[in-house]
């Protein structure tokens, strides 16, 4: 870890950003699922009890919390954006705060996040922003799509309704410290799409008395997978899954699932790309006089950032002094935070994790901790010019 090379705010708040390492290590230790963080939930209101948020609002969109920080004049709400949840991965590190949950740990850093989103609660506690307000919001359920929709439709956010919205994600594979950020698409728009093929079975003797599903199945695979090629614009299909029939010599199958991830850089493209897998599926299967069944699950939309927020990312670091460099694409990963940017200005930026840092999602992934006073410091510098921040 090039723990050194790190912005030279650090330096600055040293002494708190020790306590926020403690944080994250506590969390990192109590691992809990999407939509299950509210042990999470309980911890962090624990943080902030001391802060005396001027509002808090709990259970906001399943345990997700919002500690809101006014200031005296009239100003913009500016939103900033971590997440609960971690993953169902058996952790291999062999750290003194290995998760206590088996097969559940923080391998996408959101305890990082939360450990960042934490310290700026502690630094709003004693600088109020100058006007308008300042909200920290821990977000329930990224990992599988559903959180920020929870969030965005639960009645008690249009009392949050920001006008800026702001997130980080660490990011494996890139200097300690770096931030990466782009105007339009951030992260790409995805979805897993469950293709259901049932037919009839038979005796594996005569399977001409059966439906079987077997070559609808080939064709499907084969016709999913090509499909980006016959569409304009980059999208990608990735055949996740296949299973037909039953382990039985004697049984000709009768049923078959095919499973797929949808990826395209914007929703109109998605929009298309779902319009053709559809087409495709329900063609090959009427082929063979079979019924077929279609479902989507982990839908994610493309998170779009906004010029405005682009601009304001990229002030902030040069403000804090944290090289900002601007991607030319956008990730082929997905995020929920594009609900928050579909309703005000605002942005994504990525935080590099060090070169040789395990992947995200990898089960000896673990979040450095020299990265909290550098996402703090640009969080800090990007509320200091919407909002301002009290001395
Ligand atoms: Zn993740
Ligand atoms: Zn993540």
């Amino acid at each position: 870890m090039k723990n050194s090379s790190v912005s030279p705010a650090t330096a600055v708040h040293t002494a708190a950003v020790d306590e926020f390492v403690a944080v994250r290590h506590n969390l990192h230790q109590h691992p809990e699922l999407s939509n299950a963080e509210t042990e999470t939930a309980q911890r962090i209101q624990q943080v902030f009890a001391p802060f005396n948020p001027d509002k808090t609002v709990s259970q906001l969109g399943g345990t997700g919390l919002a500690f809101i920080f006014e200031g005296e004049k009239v100003g913009p709400t500016t939103l900033i954006r971590c997440e609960l949840d971690a993953l169902p991965i058996q952790e291999i590190n062999d750290l003194p705060y290995r998760s206590c949950h088996a097969g559940v740990s923080h391998k996408c850093g959101h305890d990082g996040h939360m450990a960042i989103v934490a310290a700026l609660g502690a630094e709003l506690a004693q600088h109020r922003p100058q006007r308008g307000r300042v909200i920290c919001h821990f977000q329930p359920a990224e990992e599988t799509g559903a959180g920020a929709i929870q969030v965005v439709e639960d009645a008690a956010f249009a009392a949050l309704k920001p006008d800026y919205a702001f997130a980080l994600h660490n990011l494996p594979g890139k200097p300690l410290g770096q931030v990466l950020c782009r105007p339009g698409t951030f992260n790409f728009a995805s979805r897993g799409m469950v293709v259901r093929l049932s037919g009839k079975t038979s005796h594996a003797a005569h399977p001409e008395d059966g439906v079987s599903p077997a070559m609808a199945m080939c064709r499907i695979v084969e016709g999913l997978t090509a499909l980006p090629s016959q569409i304009e614009g980059f999208s990608l299909v990735t055949v996740v899954h296949a299973c037909l029939g039953e382990v039985a010599f004697g049984t000709a199958p009768g049923e078959a699932v095919v499973m797929a991830t949808l990826r395209t850089p914007t929703n109109e493209a998605m929009n298309t790309l779902v319009e053709q897998a559809c087409q495709l599926a329900r063609q090959q299967a009427e082929v063979d006089g079979l019924n077929v069944s279609l479902d989507w699950e982990d839908v994610f939309g493309a998170s779009v950032n906004t010029d405005d927020g682009y601009q304001r990312v990229m002030r902030a670091c040069q403000t804090a002094g944290v090289e900002a460099v601007t991607m030319e694409q956008g990730f082929r990963w997905s995020e929920d935070f594009g609900k928050f940017t579909e309703l005000c200005e605002g942005a994504m930026f990525a935080l590099g994790s060090g070169e040789s840092s395990p992947q995200l999602h990898n089960p000896d992934y673990d979040f450095p901790d020299a990265l909290i006073p550098v996402g703090l410091s640009v969080f800090r510098e990007l509320i200091r010019e919407l909002n301002g921040i009290s001395s």
